[in-house]
């Protein structure tokens, strides 16, 4: 019974998305969570193609913006990014 509670208590750990396990794809190192700043702001994904507008900026409104979640290896400085939860 005791081992049973355990082994949940285990599963609900290792599915949880604020643990992160994220092993370097390159030289298996643990790999540091972070953020990369463009002009001082958190840089998002966007849906689609990139458009420019007529002042010459990139249209992004109306689109799937998402997180990045930027992972690096403390191993060999790889970077690997994921676009996780929608912005708007
Ligand atoms: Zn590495």
């Amino acid at each position: 019974m005791v081992f049973g509670g355990y082994t949940r208590l285990l599963r609900s750990t290792k599915d949880s998305k604020l643990m992160s396990n994220h092993k370097c794809p390159k030289c298996g190192t643990d790999m540091q969570e972070g953020f990369t700043l463009e002009h001082r702001l958190p840089v998002g994904w966007f849906a689609g193609k990139p458009e420019k507008s007529f002042l010459g900026d990139i249209k992004a409104a109306g689109r799937e913006h998402r997180h990045i979640e930027s992972y690096r290896c403390i191993g060999c400085g790889y970077l690997e990014s994921y676009a996780t939860d929608i912005i708007s």
